[in-house]
This record gives structure tokens, C-alpha cells and sequence, in this order.
């Protein structure tokens, strides 16, 4: 099972590569200086050019990075998205550090700041199961649990499409899962 319908909006799953999805955002796994990295962070700054770093220098100027947990909005330079939303993971540490709180605020706040910018469409990485090692299943659920909630919560989202966009078949298959479970 690859989509749903919550609501006014369509859950959309795919495998491949977010850099080159057409939406209104794509959200980047960022580290708390937003000055790049590894991992998805380091595909969005290549591919999307140098203005999406000059943003965030700006940004880290303003207010000293961005906390786990938290989201900022960038342009997307290059990029065929128009915006990048970077959200900082939590690292996994075995659970004890709120990492399943600081993961579910990635996702929520991210679709906040989409909805204050009037988005239609965003467009997820599997934040932190990469170079954090959140635990993949549990990072699915929590993913796709907190967009439920929040659509719940806002039924006037500007969002028509939420895709996640993953990166191995690994984590598509955990959330076609997680889909099916919840339909
Ligand atoms: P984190 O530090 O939050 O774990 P990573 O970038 O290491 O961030 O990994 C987050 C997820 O992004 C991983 O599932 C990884 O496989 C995936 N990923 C890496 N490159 C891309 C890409 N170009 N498009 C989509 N997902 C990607």
C-alpha cells in the first residue's frame, strides 16, 4: 500500500531520491549548526547549490542554529522544490534521551512552518535513521502516527500531499506497513 487519504490530504509513499521531487517543500535531516553535512543534508547542499548554505548562515547569525526538534525554512537554490524545511533529528541513545518526543516535534513543527507558508505540498526524508541509527520501525510509526495527529489537529492544512520519500527498500516496506496498519 503505497498512499492514503486523511482528510484533505493524500499520503503519498515512494523510494528514491528527495532532491529531485516537484513540491512546495523539501524537508532536509539537518544538524543543529545547519551548516551541512553527511546523509541527506549533504545531497540537498550539493544538488541544491550554494544560496540554501548562504540562508542558513543567515539563520545561525539571527539565532545561533536550529535544536533538535525544531525547523527552519530555506529557499531551495537549484532545486526543482521551491523551499527546504531543515529539522534536526534527535541521535539515537537508546531511547532514554526523548528521542521519540524530539523525532514526532521534527515532524510536526516541520508541518507547521509548512502550513504558516500557505504549502500544498512537502515532501519527508526518514529523519534520523541514517548516520543518528534511530531504530528504522519505530521512526516509521512515529512518522506517520504524528502526520495522523496533525492532520487530525488541523483539518484547514494548506497541505493537499504529504510524500515520504524513502531512501532504502527497508524503510519502504516498514512504512507501507505502518500504512496498512492504520487503514
Ligand atoms: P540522520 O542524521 O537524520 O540520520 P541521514 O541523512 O544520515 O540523517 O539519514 C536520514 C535518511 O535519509 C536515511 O534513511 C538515509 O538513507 C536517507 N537519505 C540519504 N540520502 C537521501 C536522498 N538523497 N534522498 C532521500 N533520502 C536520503
Amino acid at each position: 500500500m503505497n498512499d492514503i487519504q486523511m482528510g484533505q490530504t493524500h499520503i503519498v509513499l515512494l523510494q528514491g531520491d528527495i532532491t529531485v521531487q516537484h513540491v512546495d517543500a523539501i524537508v532536509n535531516a539537518a544538524n543543529s549548526s545547519l551548516l551541512g553535512g553527511g546523509g541527506v543534508d549533504g545531497a540537498i547542499h550539493r544538488a541544491g547549490g550554494s544560496a540554501i548554505l548562504e540562508e542558513c548562515q543567515q539563520i545561525r547569525n539571527r539565532q545561533g542554529g536550529c535544536p533538535t526538534g525544531e525547523a527552519v525554512i530555506t529557499t531551495a537554490g537549484r532545486l526543482p522544490a521551491k523551499h527546504v524545511i531543515h529539522t534536526v533529528g534527535p541521535v539515537w541513545n537508546g531511547g532514554s534521551n526523548h528521542e521519540q518526543q524530539l523525532l514526532a516535534q521534527c515532524y510536526s513543527h516541520s508541518l507547521q512552518l509548512a502550513d504558516e507558508h500557505q504549502l500544498t505540498s512537502i515532501a519527508f526524508p526518514n529523519i534520523s535513521t541514517g548516520i543518528y541509527h534511530f531504530p528504522k520501525k519505530e521512526a516509521a510509526t512515529i512518522a506517520l502516527n504524528t502526520v495522523k495527529e496533525y492532520i487530525e489537529q488541523h483539518p484547514a492544512t494548506s497541505l493537499k500531499q504529504i510524500m515520504f520519500v524513502c531512501y532504502d527498500a527497508d524503510n519502504l516496506s516498514l512504512y507501507q506497513q505502518q500504512l496498512q496498519a492504520m487503514n
